[in-house]
Order: C-alpha cells, then structure tokens, then sequence
C-alpha cells in the first residue's frame, strides 16, 4: 500500500489527536455525542447539557447537511454554526461540525469549529481533502459507503500529505446487500486499521447501523474490536428529530450506553 504517511509501520508512536483538553487515541476512548442536526436553539443547547453531563467529550451537531433527497431538511447554515458555538461556551464541550465544501473553510475559522468532520459521502472528494490538509485544525475522516479499506487509508493519506497530521478515521457502516440495517457496520476494518494505520480510528453506531435499538450493542462491540472511540446521535426528543431520529438515543439510553462502553473499555484496558 502507498500510504507512507499514514501506515502504522513507519510511525514510532501512534498519533494522539488533541482538542482542547481530550486526547483522542489515548488510553480512553473518546465520545462524541450530539443531533443529527442542529435544529433549534433550544434543541441544541437542551442535547449539548445532557450529553456533557452523561460524559460526552466532544458535541456534535450537523449544520450543512448532505441529504440524500433535495426536499428534506439541509440544516440551518451558518445559523447553525452560531448556535454550535453557545452550546459550546455554556458546556465546555469542543464541536464537531460537518463541512461539504472547501467554499465554507473561511467561515468554519470564523466560528472557530474545533474538529471539522468529512462526511460519508465526501470521503474521496479530493478537492475537498486538500483544502483540508491547510487547515489548523483536526478533521474527523468518515468512510463512505462504498469506500475499501485501501481508499479510505489514501483518502487520510491526502490530508496528512497535504500538510494536517490530525485525522481521525471514523468506520460508519457500509453498503452490502443486507438491508435490514441502513448500513453494515465493518468491525473488521476497526480492527484492521488499528494494525495498518498509527491515526485513530473512531466508530459511528448511528449510521452504522440505523436503528436506535442497535447502537448500544454495536458501540460496545466497537470498543471491544479496539475502537478509540464513538461519536453517537442523541437528541432530547428523538421522535421530534428532523433528521435521522430512528437512530438517535434520548439522554437516558446516552447516559447507559456511556456507563456500559466504559465497563467494557475498563475490560479490554482501553
Ligand atoms: C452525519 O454524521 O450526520 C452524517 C451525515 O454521516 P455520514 O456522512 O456518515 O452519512
Ligand atoms: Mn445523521
């Protein structure tokens, strides 16, 4: 494989992303938790402190949404942004925010987004990748649905190339011919790239599987394969959601699912 950059075998210590005060590929995992989407002051800010008081490490929250159909919602836009960033100055938790074009890095700096976040569905848009490798920031790689393991560690090689040695891989589900889940979450390549590749590798339950009855297992089955962490969907009202709600946990099913991911990641000493 030609990922000089990014494989585990040239690297004499595995790469610990820091944002703010988390470590993320140290010796405990990491969890993102947040919306779908940002929705509304009051939705976010409600999710934001129930999130940061169950654990979480980090807040996620869509504000450019990629939709597969151009009639469902596409997210508040820089308003959404905005309200990223008070949920951030009244919990403490640093943001993580979706970006699906290099047209809007000016506008990430200017809200100061601290991990920006490629979407599925951007994994091989190089334009974007490069863009990428200029900022100052880390960015939260997610593997597209159709995307082998090889190019998803050349995708990553892009950005570190490009000059941004902070990426964090994120396994979030494939497509294959099951359907009974939205995707197939790929253990396989947790596993794999925490032997081929010295980033961290985070895993998505949400869209790994799409169904909130699911997440918790899966989560826990992640940090067992050696994940170094989630980044999971939670909203205050899961069946209000404008976006992917049969997927997102209410604060309660969060606040267990970080209790049981913790007990396991004591078990495996990670
Ligand atoms: C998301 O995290 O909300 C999202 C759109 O995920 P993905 O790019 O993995 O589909
Ligand atoms: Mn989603």
């Amino acid at each position: 494989m030609k990922n000089k950059l990014t494989a585990k075998q040239h690297a004499t210590h595995n790469t610990i992303v820091t944002v703010g005060k988390i470590k993320i590929g140290g010796l405990t995992p990491t969890i993102i938790a947040g919306p779908c989407s940002v929705e509304s002051e009051e939705q976010l800010l409600k999710t934001a402190v129930g999130v940061a008081e169950a654990g979480a490490h980090l807040l996620r929250g869509g504000a450019f949404k990629p939709r597969t159909s151009p009639y469902s919602f596409q997210g508040l836009g820089e308003d959404g942004l905005k309200l990223l960033v008070k949920a951030r100055e009244k919990t403490g938790l640093t943001i993580v925010t979706e970006i699906v074009s290099e047209k809007y890095i000016p506008l990430f700096e200017k809200y100061e987004v601290d991990v920006y976040q490629v979407g599925a569905r951007n994994c091989q848009n190089y334009d974007l990748l490069k863009a990428l490798g200029k900022v100052k920031k880390p960015v939260l790689l997610k593997r597209g649905m159709g995307t082998k393991l090889e190019e998803f560690l050349l995708s990553a090689e892009y950005l570190v190339h490009h000059g941004n040695p902070n990426v964090i891989m994120c396994e979030r589900g494939i497509t294959t011919f099951e359907n009974y889940t939205r995707n197939t979450l790929d253990l396989n390549t947790v596993a794999a790239l925490k032997q081929l590749t010295h980033l961290p590798i985070i895993v998505d339950p949400s869209h790994g599987t799409g169904i909130r009855s699911l997440v918790t297992p899966l989560a826990r089955a992640s940090i067992a394969a050696g994940a170094d962490g989630l980044i999971i969907e939670v909203h205050q009202k899961p069946e209000e959601a404008l976006c992917d709600g049969q997927q997102s946990l209410n604060l309660a099913e969060f606040s267990e699912l970080v209790d049981q991911v913790n007990k396991i990641s004591h078990a495996v000493k990670k």
